[in-house]
């Protein structure tokens, strides 16, 4: 069960494109040129935020989501989990000053 709204999908800009551009099967340079396009796609969508918010959201692990690949979101979940870390450690001192 999704954890985020996605009354969002009906005005992604992939709605009828190829959907192996976006999971693709296909290895090494193959693989890596549907991404690629895919991501192309993602440039024109109208909600890209959301989509990537669904994604992080859902911890999607394959595919293209928001103009990203599961690599990007691994490392926005790292950048995002440090953020809270460091937001966490500075309310901490301030309220022990
Ligand atoms: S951001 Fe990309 S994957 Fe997401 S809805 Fe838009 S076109 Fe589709």
């Amino acid at each position: 069960m999704s954890r985020y709204p996605t009354d969002w999908i009906e005005a992604g800009a992939c709605l009828n494109a190829d959907p192996d551009l976006f999971f693709p099967v296909a290895t090494g340079e193959m693989g890596s040129r549907q991404a690629a396009q895919a991501q192309r796609i993602c440039e024109r969508c109208q909600v890209r935020r959301e989509c990537l918010e669904y994604a992080m959201a859902n911890s999607q692990v394959h595919g293209i989501w928001g103009g990203t690949t599961p690599e990007d979101r691994i490392r926005l979940r790292r950048q995002r989990s440090d953020q809270r870390r460091r937001g966490r450690r500075g309310r901490e001192r301030v309220s022990a000053a």
